[in-house]
């Protein structure tokens, strides 16, 4: 007898016969012997919904009040699912991540998890009743709703499997598992079997949306077992492991794309110590998430900035380096919204010179230029106009032969 965290994305539960057919998969499995928490987000694209309107009547709202709306999704979503668990004849209860024990900083918007007090949850497995959890919530110490961010129903996964001691952490998702690239964009795109933390940390990294971020590195820091599976056809997904006996044969696993970021250049530097750390520390203090940065050859005394930021922070990377040109001499703030960051990551890069070199003539074939560069020990990653990103995403997937490679 296995006891399981299973976790449902927005998708898997988007409608009553969604439900119903999450609930009666979770009923089988009870019935089989196994025991079962379940997580579950908000139905569909009800988060995103629930941000626009937000944005429709304050321009600027309160992070309390923020968090009290947008965790309302998931607090209706595991309603329904306990009464459709129950209308298949197995006792279930829903959870608000507070009840859950899930208490958090109060860091709203994106709060931490400080502690999870599963103690309910574990009285109710005990009664023989199926707990559902609302994801990606908690409350502060000071008894405010907290939520853990965009993706935090992973978190939430992951953080009550380790409490509880769970054998595995299953999340539940519209596509069978983790695959060579996105297969909505490349129908070659292959399901890997397993693919290493440290891989997989690369790929969160560099965009890709599952398993979130925040609950691989938590799996990896508490050894928690992760599977990331179909909630639509149930078969067999992807294991997240450690170092496994041939990851290093693979020179390249994946092939993401983010188009999350804009890029921000600050022109006419002039050229001596102390201007970056300056800008930097500037965007820093007015939490600003930089993720490339690329300085140019400097020219007669000046030099070019260009860094990266998620869309979000765009407005105030630009107002902050529009402050600081005035107070260090450079001449222009320029910003590009529509860029993609397009990366090919795998462990076996690090000991195979020619990587890059690959990289940049599959692009430079398919005439689309490379505007900045960034890499890591197992990651090379291009910026490139938008409207390329999709092509380039395939032609590297097929360059680096990933449609035939069975992981
Ligand atoms: P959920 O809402 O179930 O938590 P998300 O919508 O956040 O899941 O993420 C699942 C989506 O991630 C898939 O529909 C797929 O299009 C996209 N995706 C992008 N890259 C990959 C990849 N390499 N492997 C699997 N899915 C990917
Ligand atoms: N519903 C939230 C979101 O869309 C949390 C989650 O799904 O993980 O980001
Ligand atoms: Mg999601």
């Amino acid at each position: 007898m296995a006891l399981l965290v299973q976790k449902f994305g927005g998708t898997s539960v988007a409608d009553a016969d969604r439900i119903r057919a999450v609930a009666e998969q979770v009923a089988r499995r009870r019935r089989q012997g196994d025991q079962i928490v379940l997580v579950v987000s908000a139905m569909g694209k009800e988060t995103d919904d629930l941000l626009r309107i937000a944005a429709e009547v304050a321009g600027e709202p309160s992070g309390r009040e923020m968090d009290m709306l947008v965790t309302a999704g998931e607090r209706k979503a595991v309603a329904l699912v306990a009464m459709a668990i129950e209308g298949f004849g197995v006792p279930a209860q829903s959870f608000t991540g507070s009840q859950a024990g899930f208490l958090t900083d109060g860091t709203h918007r994106n709060a931490r998890i400080l502690e999870v007090g599963a103690e309910r949850i574990r009285a109710a497995i005990d009664s023989g009743s199926v707990p559902v959890v609302a994801g990606a919530q908690g409350v502060s110490a000071e008894k405010d709703v907290t939520f853990l961010g965009r993706g935090g129903s992973d978190t939430t996964a992951v953080a009550l499997a380790e409490a509880l001691g769970a054998d595995a952490c299953e999340l539940y998702t519209d596509v069978s598992g983790v695959f060579t690239t996105d297969p909505r964009v490349v129908s070659t795109a292959r399901r890997m079997h397993s693919i290493t933390f440290d891989e997989m940390l690369e790929m969160a990294a560099a965009g890709c949306p599952k398993p979130a971020m925040r609950s691989v590195e938590f799996a990896h820091r508490h050894g928690v077992r992760l599977h990331v599976r179909s909630a639509f056809t149930w078969e067999p997904g992807t294991w997240v492991v450690e170092e496994g006996p041939d990851m290093e044969a693979a020179l390249i696993r994946s092939v993401v794309a983010d188009l999350s970021e804009a890029k921000v250049t600050v022109a006419g530097v002039p050229d001596r110590p102390g201007v970056a750390a300056q800008l930097f520390r500037d965007l820093a203090t007015a939490e600003v998430n930089v993720d490339m940065i690329v300085q140019n050859v400097s020219a007669a005394g000046v030099t070019d900035i260009s860094f990266t930021v998620p869309h979000t922070d765009l407005p105030t990377a630009v107002s902050v380096s529009e402050k600081r040109i005035a107070a260090s001499g450079a001449t222009a703030v320029l910003s590009d919204d529509s860029i993609a960051k397009v990366s090919v990551i795998g462990a076996g890069m690090k000991s195979n010179p020619g990587v890059a070199a690959t990289m940049f003539e599959v692009l430079a074939r398919n005439e689309i230029n490379i505007e900045m560069i960034s890499t890591s020990a197992i990651r090379i990653s291009c910026v490139i106009a938008e409207e390329a990103a999709d092509r380039a995403v395939t032609v590297l997937h097929e360059a680096f032969e990933l449609d035939r490679t069975t992981f």
